[in-house]
């Protein structure tokens, strides 16, 4: 049983609690041990978990200063967080102290067609916003496969990628202007609502990515584009990862084409998700490309011509095109279970979001399965295979044992990784799941001047503490 050890080993002395409770009310202030369990893992599953001490539902801007007021003055650690579905531990509160949880505040502020912009509250769902923008016919690129339960303060912390970067970018490309409580207490607005500015350094781009380390986001402004007019989906399988990996190139460089998504799935995944949701996949399908190309409705067609030539040309043995939306539907359905599915094939599954290079995927492919090969381990991959961003789940079960060998391959990966060019996060983060490897890819002088800034903006160390650095 888990002990409840508020006000004995807590961060938060009494006084300090009782600054928190004058602050916000007692109602808002939450200690109950079973809510506070909850709130001590995201969905890195296999990573440490950590029951922080208070957890706060902030509703507004002014409760968010107040909060980080008590906790400067108090020296607490303060651990920003929405929906917890990260994939690098970030809101994992590692030191106990206060969880702050800004998924009440979850108001869409304003659309604005005439000026392509939006402004948000930091716990508006993901797939909620762009559903609201496309009833004005406008379109909120980034997409990560946890849109329908992440928020967008923890998209823009993570900068999360997801299915359409390869053509419209990441969060980062859509963040014009950010309202920030910094570790003081303090609120500051950084950048401009307009769709470009270049006044003094970019606080913004700063910011976006930072995984909850230099302060909280209050109000996001991002830029929208037109919604494409149609969007078609073709599914190919391939025998061979290595065909499918072929074709990916056979369609960006052979025809031209940048789809709106072209997503990878291996044999080892394919195989946890046979029979899901009615899916027919083929006995012998061991990888299959998931693509969706969108635009002007005459070019959509010409595109889906090209995508079906080069899947043909580089080996596929069946081409599906989605002929209505609930078909569209199902393929991607599929696709989406992926994540979940892996855990029945061994238990564990740790997973890395290493990216590299385009030119060097099948190189990267080829390393992942020896080294599953050499360790027996199932090194399952799927991903953003046209952008070069590849989710490798390692598959592991319970035991010491097992565990070594996932460091040990985990290692090997990372380092084969950055030796290619490429990097150990495309979009996850660092959180605590890579701070140990964040100097293999950042040289010294540039990591030193990283935890400068962090020392610059929160030298008192309370903003999501044990993240990123590990010291
Ligand atoms: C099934 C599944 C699929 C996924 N697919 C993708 C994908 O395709 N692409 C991708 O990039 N990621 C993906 N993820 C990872 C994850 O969903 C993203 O990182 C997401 O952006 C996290 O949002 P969240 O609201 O859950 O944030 P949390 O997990 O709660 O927090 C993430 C980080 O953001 C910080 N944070 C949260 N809110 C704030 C705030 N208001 N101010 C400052 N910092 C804040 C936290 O401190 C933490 O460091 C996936 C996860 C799952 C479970």
């Amino acid at each position: 049983m888990i002990k409840d050890t508020l006000l004995k080993e807590s961060k938060v002395s009494p006084d300090a609690l009782e600054a928190l409770y004058r602050a916000l009310g007692k109602e808002n202030v939450i200690t109950h041990i079973e809510d506070r369990v909850c709130y001590s893992y995201d969905a890195t599953a296999t990573l440490q978990k950590a029951i922080p001490d208070v957890i706060i539902k902030a509703s507004s801007t002014e409760e968010v200063s107040a909060v980080i007021k008590v906790a400067d003055k108090f020296i607490i650690p303060v651990y920003p967080c929405g929906a917890r579905s990260g994939l690098s531990g970030g809101s994992v509160p590692l030191h106990g102290g206060i969880v702050l949880d800004t998924t009440r505040m979850d108001r869409i502020l304003e659309i604005n067609p005439n000026d392509l912009m939006a402004t948000v509250e930091p716990g508006v769902v993901t797939k909620r916003f762009q559903d609201e923008v496309a009833r004005y016919k406008l379109f909120y690129p980034p997409d990560p496969g946890s849109a329908e339960f992440s928020t967008l303060g923890g998209n823009v912390a993570e900068c999360s990628g997801g299915m359409a970067g390869l053509k419209y970018g990441v969060t980062r490309d859509y963040v014009l202007s950010l309202e920030v409580v910094l570790p003081d207490g303090s609120v500051i607005n950084t950048g401009r609502r307009t769709l470009r500015s270049v006044a003094g350094y970019d606080l913004t781009r700063l910011f976006v990515g930072s995984e909850g380390t230099l302060g909280v986001f209050t109000k996001i402004t991002v830029k929208l584009i037109p919604l494409p007019e149609r969007v078609e989906t073709l599914l190919a399988y391939f025998n061979d990862p290595e065909a499918a990996a072929d074709a990916a190139d056979g369609i960006i460089l052979g025809q031209g084409i940048i789809p709106k998504t072209l997503e990878f799935v291996d044999g080892i995944c394919i195989n946890s998700i046979r029979g899901y949701g009615g899916a027919e996949i083929p006995e012998k399908a061991n990888a299959f490309l998931l693509i969706d190309v969108d635009g002007e409705a005459s070019l959509v067609e010409k595109d889906v011509a090209g995508v079906e030539k080069a899947c043909w040309e580089h080996g596929a043995f069946q081409v599906v095109v989605a002929k209505t939306a609930k078909e569209r539907e199902v393929l991607w359905a599929v696709r989406k279970s992926i994540s979940p599915a892996l855990f029945k094939v061994a238990g564990r599954k740790l997973n890395e979001d290493i990216c590299v290079p385009r030119s060097k995927i099948k190189e990267v492919l080829r390393e992942l399965y020896s080294l599953g090969e050499r360790y027996s381990i199932h090194s399952a991959c799927f991903g953003h295979i046209g952008d070069g961003n590849v989710h490798v789940n390692f598959l592991y079960g319970y035991g010491e044992e097992d565990e070594k060998k996932v460091a040990e391959m985990v290692e090997q990966m990372l380092r084969k990784v950055v030796s290619i060019g490429g990097t150990i996060t495309g979009e996850h983060g660092i959180g605590i799941a890579k701070a140990e490897f964040l100097p293999l890819e950042v040289p010294s002088q540039e990591f030193q001047l990283m935890k400068s800034l962090k020392k610059f903006f929160d030298p008192k160390g309370i903003m999501n503490p044990g993240k990123i650095f590990i010291s």
